[in-house]
C-alpha cells in the first residue's frame, strides 16, 4: 500500500519525484485560441518548500524569460532534493509575440491582480495564476526588467513589511537590495496582502534586450536561493561583494524635451550636484542643458530613449 499522495496542480498530478508540465486555461482570443499559462512542475522525493519562479508577466521583459528557461536547460530543477519547483517561463505569451508590456486587451497583467474570472483578459490571466498555482507556493520570484527603454541595475525588490522576503533576497544575493511598497494590484502586493506569500521581484536590463550580466546575476540567485531553502545541497558560487541596500527611491524627471544623453547611469553613485546627463535642442545651436543629480544616490535604473519629453523618467536613483 502506498498512502503518498499526489500534489495536484491545475491539470497535473505529481508523485514524489515526478516532473512534467501542466495548463491552466485563462481565456479566449478573438480568433477562438485559448490564452492558457503553461507552467513546468519538479517535484523532489523529499518533502518541502513550493517555490515558483515567474517570467513574462510583461511580455516584453525577456531577460527574466531567459533567467527561467536557461535554468531549465541547465536542469537546475531536476537536481532539486526537496520540495517543489514551479516554473513559468512566460506567462503573457500573447504581450510577448506583439512585443509588448499588455495583453491584448491593453491592460496590465501585474495590476490586475488578484483578479477574476469574468473580468478583463488581463484579470483573468492573473485570476488562472491566483485560483491555480498560487495557493501551493511558499515563495515566488517574479522575473521583470525596466520597461519602455529603461535599464534597471539587476536587483531584488521585495515589501518593505516582509521579514521572509527579506530573508529571501539576502539568500538570492543580487548587487542590490531595494525594500520598497509594489504597485497596488500587482502579484507581489496583492499576495502578501492576501495570502502573506512572500514575493521577490526580480528587476534586470532593459525591455525587449538581452542584458548577459542581468541574465547571469538571475540564474546565480535562483541557484542560492534553492541552496538557502536546502532543497539544492551542493553549495553555488557565493556573492561576496555585499549588496547596496536601498529603502527609498525617486524619479529624476526630464525638465524639457529634447536629445537626451546620459553620462552616468544605473551602477554608481552620485553626488548632490554632479552631472548626471544632458539634454539638447535637435535645432538649436545653443549649449546642451545640463542635468545634476539632486541628491546623493545610487543610480538604480536609467533610461536609454535618446528623445525624451517633458516629464519622462530619466533616471532613479534610490538612497
Ligand atoms: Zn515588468
Amino acid at each position: 500500500m502506498n498512502d503518498i499522495q499526489p500534489m495536484t496542480i491545475a491539470n497535473g498530478e505529481f508523485y514524489p519525484g515526478q516532473s512534467g508540465s501542466v495548463e491552466v486555461v485563462a481565456g479566449q482570443l478573438p480568433s477562438g485560441n485559448q490564452v492558457s499559462i503553461s507552467a513546468r512542475v519538479f517535484r523532489a522525493y523529499q518533502p518541502g518548500p513550493v517555490v515558483l519562479f515567474l517570467a513574462g508577466v510583461h511580455g516584453d521583459e525577456i531577460n527574466g524569460v531567459e533567467i527561467v528557461r536557461r535554468c531549465i536547460e541547465q536542469k537546475i530543477f531536476e537536481k532539486i532534493e526537496t520540495g517543489t519547483v514551479i516554473a513559468i517561463p512566460l506567462l503573457n505569451v500573447y504581450g510577448f509575440n506583439n512585443f509588448s508590456r499588455d495583453v491584448p486587451d491593453g491592460k496590465d497583467v501585474n495590476r490586475s491582480f488578484p483578479g477574476t474570472s469574468t473580468g478583463s483578459l488581463a484579470s483573468r490571466i492573473a485570476n488562472g495564476l491566483s485560483r491555480n498555482i498560487l495557493p501551493h507556493v511558499d515563495l515566488a520570484v517574479d522575473f521583470h526588467t525596466g520597461g519602455r527603454g529603461t535599464y534597471n541595475f539587476p536587483q531584488i525588490r521585495y515589501n518593505t513589511e516582509d521579514e521572509k522576503a527579506a530573508i529571501a533576497a539576502k539568500a538570492f544575493a543580487p548587487p542590490l537590495i531595494f525594500a520598497n511598497r509594489a504597485p497596488a494590484k500587482s502579484l507581489r502586493r496583492t499576495t502578501y496582502k492576501n495570502h502573506q506569500l512572500p514575493v521577490l521581484t526580480f528587476e534586470g536590463g532593459e525591455n525587449l534586450r538581452y542584458d548577459a550580466h542581468s541574465i547571469d546575476v538571475g540564474v546565480a540567485g535562483i541557484k542560492r536561493l534553492l541552496f538557502d531553502q536546502k532543497m539544492l545541497t551542493q553549495r553555488p558560487e557565493e556573492n561576496n561583494k555585499p549588496a547596496i541596500i536601498v529603502n527609498h527611491s525617486a524619479w529624476i524627471r526630464a525638465g524639457r524635451a529634447g536629445l537626451f544623453q546620459w553620462t552616468k547611469k544605473s551602477g554608481f553613485f552620485v553626488r548632490k550636484g554632479e552631472p548626471i546627463g544632458f539634454i539638447a535642442d535637435p535645432k538649436s545651436r545653443k549649449a546642451n542643458k545640463r542635468l545634476l543629480s539632486p541628491r546623493d544616490g545610487f543610480i538604480i535604473g536609467h533610461t536609454n530613449s535618446a528623445v525624451v519629453s517633458q516629464g519622462d523618467a530619466l533616471f532613479h536613483i534610490g538612497w
